[in-house]
């Protein structure tokens, strides 16, 4: 064995680490012994995640330690192994230390689905992750107005908006700088135009990121297979499935408020510390709704998201 050296986590199958070096070589690595104890109630390693592994000269080589996360984007998965009273919770890491996400929407055709991007965002803002950031792509099918009104409440957040149409080549340029040097992920519902906008970006990107979600199923049984597409320009670019049904996902219902960031701007002006914001005296988010500073649609959507995750986490 050589000397441990540095390295970026780019693709994970079953049980099986591709580590890139900075020399660009790439490395197939398992996990050390003593590693893989602690693996049994959250992933260890997952892409993104810097590591330090020890190589030989056959190109394989074991991950040593893995470096801490400044973000980790992850779903709490439920296992059928007894811990305590039969309840056994794992934590699955979908990326680890992505700078940015970026989530695709159209602005028609299909209709934005509002509920999954705002599922999206708490995800996203749960996850610790720096940038979040929306494109509304095929804006060549409806009128700037609408489309910049239906966005409206998201740009009052803060979030920034990247308006593009794949089909028109426009706002590729800007998207194509977004993604350099940055680890992203990149995720949105299909038909939206993820692909006609990643091939704009470089040939075959769109096809090459599709092939690792195609291949990774959803469940805690099925193979993982994840991975991030190294960018010609600089950068990663990621898509796992399990980004796109955030169902089951790392939040407590009562935390919902923080992360919608909307929502938390007026938690301080609740009467009771503990407010649920659904029938509580002196509210302070119900009032910010009836006073329009919060959108209804958002407020409908936390009560709707905060309902499915009383129900995830009742169940087991
Ligand atoms: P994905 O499932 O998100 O990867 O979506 P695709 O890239 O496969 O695109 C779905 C459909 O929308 C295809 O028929 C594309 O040609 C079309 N499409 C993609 N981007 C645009 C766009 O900006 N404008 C229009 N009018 N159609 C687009
Ligand atoms: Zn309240």
């Amino acid at each position: 064995m050589n000397q441990p050296v540095q390295g970026l986590v780019v693709r994970e199958q079953s049980g099986f680490f591709t580590v890139e070096v900075a020399d660009g070589r790439l490395y197939t690595c398992r996990l050390r012994g003593r590693l893989l104890e602690d693996a049994q109630s959250s992933d260890i390693a997952a892409i993104g995640d810097q590591v330090n592994i020890s190589t030989a000269d056959d190109g394989t080589g074991a991950i040593e330690e893995v470096l801490p996360r400044k973000s980790a984007l992850s779903r709490a998965v439920r296992t059928t192994g007894v811990r305590g009273a039969g309840q056994a919770e794992r934590e699955q890491v979908i990326i680890a230390n992505a700078d940015q996400a970026i989530f695709v929407f159209a602005a028609t055709q299909p209709t934005p689905n509002f509920k999954l991007l705002d599922r999206f965002l708490v995800a996203g803002e749960a996850s610790d992750i720096e940038h979040l950031i929306i494109v509304v792509n095929k804006i060549d099918l409806e009128s700037q107005d609408i489309v910049t009104k239906r966005f409206e409440p998201y740009v009052k957040m803060g979030y920034p908006i990247l308006y593009t149409s794949a089909i028109l080549e426009q706002g590729v340029m800007d998207l194509r700088d977004l993604l350099k040097d940055r680890i992203s992920v990149f995720t949105g519902p299909s038909g939206v135009g993820k692909s006609s906008l990643l091939n704009q970006i470089q040939p075959d990107l769109g096809r090459a990121v599709k092939a690792v979600s195609a291949n990774s199923g959803e469940g805690i049984h099925t193979t993982r297979d994840s991975a991030l597409i190294k960018l010609e320009n600089g950068g990663y670019i990621a898509d796992t499935p399990g980004i796109r049904s955030l169902t089951v996902w790392d939040v407590e219902p009562d935390e919902l408020d923080a992360y919608f960031v909307d929502i938390a701007a007026h938690l301080h002006e609740c009467r009771f510390a503990d407010c649920t914001h659904t029938n509580e005296p002196r509210c302070g988010v119900r009032a910010a709704v009836e006073a329009g500073a919060i959108s209804e649609h958002r407020y409908r959507n936390y009560l709707d998201l905060r309902d499915e995750l009383k129900e995830t986490y009742v169940v087991y």
